[in-house]
């Protein structure tokens, strides 16, 4: 790449597509903000639309709005307009509870699915939560069920026909490496085995194609790249063909065919909606189904488009400007394999990314020493990819990251 300057970028700027949208977003002054994967910005329609259902909603309709303002409708009417961003059918996804609790649900339903075979397969290196929920499982299950790890490069190498489901975060959390849905679907189904992607990194972010594929379920989060707001509800998807053999692990009442016949039997609701369990959380959906609505607005390809460009820049900007400061890119360079983060490792990661927060660029930090910078499209700047490696680059050539009070954790990372 040539040359990169300021003017350069900000030129791109004045010509993106997507420019508009940074508007429609609340984004304090003084902040870059590089942690879109982590919490997304909060949508100005989402703030609007919050206020007016608990003002008006629940305000003054009050119990009235679960049929009035389709509140009952909330979890599957989501669901649809997720759909399109991951290669869904309307009628394969809904939002609910958190990802961690989705993945329970459909791991139990995947091994009830795949009886006479006992292992769960992962990623060794799977996000922690995903470990832990698997763990958890196979505990309740006393030892009739036991995970098998592998690493990224062997999981196809790794599934056999004791594999009852293969279950994969399909972008990195720490990388943004991106697994070959495609193909690691198509090795599980030679071997009779379902696949389960976590779709959390992805959602919002990366175009998704789950029936291109033949995935059989996924789960993803709410509150990364889909900006649906902390604690957001997540979402699950069920190919239509699995819909109606699947027997719930949480067989709550939202997932009964008829709720409110107020029957002690339980009776599957049909398709998707068994898998709900409790009611939904209306103010969370609510802010959630405002997100998706711009994200729809914006268009996931033409998001992807700008993501890659943007984490293609990021790249070549901290190579011509930090170049010589300790840093190693460990973000896949091929624009396939990887989501829309950049992991830069450094040493001391930690109170760098602390001192980097302090002059109003902020990213994250995962143990033991990987600083991410999400590129969420619909809030960043070209320019703001310039401003951010120059800062960091003040930050490490000064050593202004070398402070006790940097280096001191706090609880959130
Ligand atoms: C963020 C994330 C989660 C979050 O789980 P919650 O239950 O919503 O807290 C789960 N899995 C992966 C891969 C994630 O990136």
């Amino acid at each position: 790449m040539a040359n990169l300057t300021r003017a350069g970028l900000a030129e791109r700027d004045a010509r993106d597509p997507l420019a508009g949208f940074r508007d429609d977003f609340v984004l304090p002054d003084g902040v870059l903000y590089f942690a879109g994967n982590s919490l997304g910005a909060l949508p100005r329609s989402a703030e609007t639309r919050v206020a007016e259902v608990v003002a008006r909603e629940w305000g003054q309709d009050l119990v009235r709005s679960w049929n009035a303002h389709g509140w009952i409708d909330m979890p599957l009417r989501i669901g649809a307009k997720l759909a399109p961003l991951i290669g869904a059918h309307a009628n394969e996804v809904a939002a609910a509870d958190s990802t961690s609790v989705n993945l329970f649900k459909l791991l139990a339903s995947a091994l009830k699915l795949r009886p006479g075979r006992n292992v769960i397969l992962t990623e060794d290196l799977n996000f922690p939560t995903d470990h832990y929920i698997m763990q958890g499982l196979t505990q309740l299950l006393n030892g009739k069920c036991e995970v098998r790890t592998a690493p990224a490069e062997k999981i196809i190498e790794a599934i056999d026909k004791q594999v009852a489901v293969v279950t994969l975060t399909e972008v990195d959390y720490r990388t943004a490496r991106m697994h070959d849905m495609a193909a690691v679907t198509r090795a599980a189904h030679e071997n009779g085995a379902l696949v389960l992607w976590d779709l959390s990194h992805s959602a919002g972010v990366v175009p998704v194609d789950l029936n291109g594929c033949g995935a059989d379920l996924a789960i993803g989060c709410g509150y990364k790249y889909l900006s649906g707001g902390p604690g957001a509800p997540a979402f699950l998807f069920v190919a239509e063909r699995l819909q109606d053999e699947i027997v719930p692990p949480l067989a709550g009442w939202m997932g009964h065919a008829a709720p409110f016949e107020f029957s002690t039997d339980y009776r599957p609701a049909d398709g998707i909606a068994r898998n709900l369990c409790g009611t939904p959380a209306v103010l969370s959906m609510a802010a959630l189904e405002a997100a998706i609505d711009v994200i729809g607005k914006a268009g996931i390809a033409e998001i992807r488009r700008k993501s890659v460009e943007m984490v293609d820049t990021f790249i070549a900007l901290v190579e011509q400007e930090c170049g010589s400061l300790d840093l190693e890119i460990v973000t896949p360079r091929d624009t396939d394999l990887r989501g829309s983060h950049v992991a830069l490792r450094h040493a001391d990661g930690y109170p760098v990314m602390r001192a980097l927060i302090a002059r109003g660029v902020v990213g994250d930090f995962r143990a033991p020493d990987l600083m991410r910078f999400g590129i969420a499209p619909l809030t960043l700047r070209h320019t703001d990819l310039w401003d951010a490696v120059a800062i960091l680059r003040e930050v490490l050539e000064g050593r202004a990251w070398d402070t006790p009070e940097y280096r001191n954790r706090a609880a959130v990372t």
